[in-house]
């Protein structure tokens, strides 16, 4: 019987799998000019200072919008692009583009904030990542502070000793950086103490329903705790509920980001908040009885 149904199984796969591989055939084609045809586009999500409440930065996001096929999200063509090697002009034209903005709304006399820009496993991994730095800062003229970047825990399965290595040397151009989607790989606390990461972001999963779900409120208490004594700041994915804002706040989380303050926007928009001074619409004695 087991052997029937794995026949079976496989038989109802095979055609998806093969209509998925032609659909990455013909998007790998048309990614490949996606960034000359300026297919790309950049949203700028806000991140903002939780004791404060006003805007502190933004993370930048790649859109893709296909002439045929619309919309289509950073899930779907970054790994093709990490795979293909297409990732280079892409990660490239990202870089550029959020420092070229940034500086230029530092220009336009906007308070400054700082910009976050993911950087895949394969891009992390180019030899030469820093003199790319070093020109599109310089490019841009954006004080090299104001440039955070992501890195996810899969650089961490490498070599320690030459990715802390990569780590200062990038540290040491200014930039900041962070270690995005914490807690989705396998890395503890402990063992990050050993590199040298600015800031520290509690992925959305642990953070959702953190009000309701206790293994979640204890799990980004101690997240929040070590982080703290290990001298990194903490920003919380994908906050959507001002419950789950109140137990951050009561945990001294520094940054948040999520939907209950804006979703990723164009770079018009986001521009128009920094001008409104668009703030957080938090009272945290009104919530205070949430998280007793
Ligand atoms: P990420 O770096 O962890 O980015 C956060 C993702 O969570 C974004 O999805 C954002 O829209 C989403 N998000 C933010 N707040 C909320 C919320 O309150 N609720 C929910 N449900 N989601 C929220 P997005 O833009 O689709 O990006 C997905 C992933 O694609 C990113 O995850 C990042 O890993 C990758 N990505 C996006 N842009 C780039 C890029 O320029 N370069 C590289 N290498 N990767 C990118
Ligand atoms: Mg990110
Ligand atoms: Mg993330
Ligand atoms: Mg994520």
């Amino acid at each position: 019987y087991a052997k029937q149904l794995g026949g079976n199984q496989y038989q109802s796969y095979t055609p998806t799998l093969h209509s998925e591989s032609l659909d990455d055939l013909t998007l790998e084609t048309s990614l490949r000019y996606a960034v000359e045809r300026q297919e790309l586009q950049l949203y700028y999500q806000p991140i903002v200072g939780l004791e404060e409440g006003n805007i502190v930065g933004a993370e930048a996001l790649v859109r893709w919008h296909h002439p045929q096929q619309g919309m289509i999200p950073p899930v779907k063509f970054i790994p093709l692009a990490e795979q293909t090697g297409l990732i280079s002009a892409i990660g490239e034209w990202v870089l550029q583009t959020a420092c070229n903005q940034t500086k230029s709304w530092q220009a336009e006399g906007l308070p400054p904030v700082r910009v976050a820009v993911n950087l895949s496993f394969r891009q992390f991994n180019q030899v030469d990542l820093s003199e790319r730095l070093v020109r599109i800062l310089d490019n841009s003229g954006l004080d090299p502070r104001y440039l955070e970047l992501e890195l996810t825990e899969s650089i961490l399965v490498q070599n320690v000793e030459l990715t802390i290595c990569k780590l200062k040397e990038l540290k040491s151009m200014g930039v900041k950086i962070s270690l995005d989607d914490f807690g989705t790989g396998y890395s503890s606390l402990s063992y990050l103490q050993q590199f040298p990461f600015d800031l520290l972001k509690i992925d959305r999963c642990f953070v959702q329903d953190i009000n309701t779900n206790a293994t979640n409120a204890a799990l980004t208490h101690a997240i929040i705790q070590m982080a703290h004594s290990l001298n990194l700041k903490v920003i919380a994915e994908g906050v959507e509920t001002s419950e789950e804002l109140a137990v951050l706040y009561e945990n001294k989380c520094d940054n948040i980001q999520g939907y209950l303050f804006s979703r990723p926007v164009k770079a018009e928009e986001f521009k128009q908040m920094l001008q409104e001074g668009k703030r957080l619409d938090f009272q945290p004695e009104r919530v205070r009885h949430l998280t007793e």
